[in-house]
């Protein structure tokens, strides 16, 4: 059984709107009634590339990376735009570990899609015993802090700390 002796910390962080600025788009992104034809995800994604950094959190981040520790990326944006995230994280000078995009035919709402899926990634890395997430999403930020601490399958347990961007 791993036994932890020091602090292992997981920094996650959420993409749109929390390390892009995203607000230039968001007049494209569907709404309840969801009749606009001039709306939809994939036109909403498609200007992705014109998001500027948000260089508070790029300020952050970069303090983390360059002192060693090991951040995530966790976004609800769909694999089938992996190459264009990445595209975006490399020309603006982003250092990262892994990223972990939702499937393309996964359709639950964002918190638990990111609350599922954090805990199975991280119950399978095995690796930390601390995950602290920024996330520019109330609805997100709370589902973390109220389940507070995930257990693993050893039995060992990472606690949850999130902080809303
Ligand atoms: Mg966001």
């Amino acid at each position: 059984m791993l036994k932890f002796n020091k602090s292992r910390i997981v920094y996650v962080f959420d993409l749109e709107g929390t390390i892009s600025n995203c607000e230039h788009r968001k007049h494209l992104a569907p709404r309840a009634p969801f009749n606009d034809p001039n709306k939809s995800w994939d036109k909403f994604h498609a200007e992705f590339p014109n998001d500027e950094v948000n260089e508070a959190i790029y300020n952050i981040m970069q303090a983390l990376w360059l002192q060693g520790n090991d951040l995530f990326i966790l976004t609800g944006m769909m694999e089938k735009h992996k190459e264009m995230a990445k595209d975006w994280l490399r020309s603006n000078g982003i250092g990262y570990d892994a990223i972990i995009m939702r499937q393309n035919d996964d359709f639950r709402t964002s918190p638990i899609f990111k609350i599922e899926t954090a805990r199975k990634v991280f119950d399978g890395l095995n690796r930390y015993n601390q995950l602290v997430l920024f996330d520019d999403r109330e609805d997100i930020v709370d589902i973390f802090n109220s389940t507070k601490e995930f257990d693993y399958s050893n039995g060992h347990k990472m606690t949850l700390k999130a902080f809303k961007v």
